[in-house]
């Protein structure tokens, strides 16, 4: 199964189709040559609650 992963290159910004076991390890971009590491999980699960936290001024 692949999974997809976008480039981290501004200039280049493609999709990419790598292995699920890839996951971990670096891919090199095909189009840019950018090498870069594949994020362990699609999404990266956002902390439940206390993330929008406010600061009180006055
Ligand atoms: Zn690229």
């Amino acid at each position: 199964m692949t999974i997809t992963v976008l480039c981290p290159n501004l200039k280049c910004r493609k999709v990419l189709a790598v292995p699920e076991e890839a996951r971990g390890q670096k891919v090199r971009c095909k189009h840019c040559g950018t090498t870069f590491l594949v994020p362990r999980r699609k999404n990266a699960p956002k902390k439940a609650g206390k993330e929008d936290n406010i600061t009180l001024v006055g």
